[in-house]
């Protein structure tokens, strides 16, 4: 409920600013070593962040904790206000809407064309018809897309299928951008083509958290970078570098 978890900000004493919060989180999915452990995270509405480290240094469970896919095994999580430990089942697809996701592999709904897969998205945050009409050509656009409309997944480059998967993260103009290697299966002219629209879209208020593996991109961007190793955040620099310990 939005009076709880307004309550338990006061509780926990979360500045107004801030838009990301973990405390102390700890995520163990068996046994063994904990796949993240004693987590602090702090970031601020219309921060740039990028996440690396090493694979399996537990970079996509924060990401899916933040999403709330996962629940952590102890700490708090609050995103945007919400307490992502207490949160109802009925409330997570409105604190869903407010969030667009990135991945990897795209994963797009192949057997629909560009448009109807970003549109796909208007429909499930119930936008209007008429609202959605001006938005998704309005994205697609911004995206480079706008002659593209009825091509069908298999038929765009990789890095226009990360382009129309980001069109659809950010058709319903989140407030949080969640990014998941979205460059990893890029050359490096489309990885900057997307890291520029991330830039893009972060300029215009969205505040974006992007894991990558590419050291270029993270040292010419001179963002906040957290560095993970083991489950732990090993550090946390402004205008950070991509620290390669190999
Ligand atoms: P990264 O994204 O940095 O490569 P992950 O968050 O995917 O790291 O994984 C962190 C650790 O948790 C790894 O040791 C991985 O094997 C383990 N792990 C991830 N997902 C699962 C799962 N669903 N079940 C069991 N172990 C998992
Ligand atoms: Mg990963």
């Amino acid at each position: 409920m939005a009076t709880r978890s307004r309550a338990r900000r006061r509780e926990m004493d979360i500045d107004e600013n801030e838009i990301i919060t973990m405390e102390n989180v700890t995520k163990s999915y068996s046994s063994g070593a904990p796949a993240l452990n004693g987590i602090n995270l702090h970031i601020n509405r219309g921060e740039f962040v990028f996440v690396v480290g090493d694979s399996g240094s537990g970079k996509s469970t924060l990401i899916k904790l933040l999403l709330r896919e996962l629940t952590p095994t102890e700490g708090d999580i609050h995103v945007m206000g919400y307490d992502l430990v207490k949160i109802r089942h009925g409330k997570i697809p409105k604190f869903r809407r407010n969030l667009g996701v990135v991945f990897q592999d795209f994963r797009l709904l192949k057997d629909r064309n560009v448009y109807d897969n970003v549109a796909f998205a208007q429909r499930i945050a119930e936008v209007p018809t008429k609202e959605m009409k001006k938005n998704v050509p309005s994205i697609l656009a911004m995206v480079g897309l706008a002659g593209k409309y009825k091509a069908k997944p298999r038929q765009l480059s990789g890095g226009e299928q990360q382009r129309v998967a980001m069109a659809r993260a950010l058709v319903n103009r989140p407030a949080i951008l969640l990014a998941d290697e979205p460059t990893g299966n890029l050359d490096p002219k489309n990885s900057w083509e997307i890291m520029n629209l991330l830039e893009e879209i972060n300029e215009q208020g969205t505040t974006v958290l992007v894991v990558t593996h590419n050291p270029e991109i993270v040292n010419e961007m001179k963002k906040r970078v957290i560095t993970m190793k083991k489950g732990v955040i090993v550090s946390d620099v402004e205008n950070g570098e991509y620290i390669n310990e190999d």
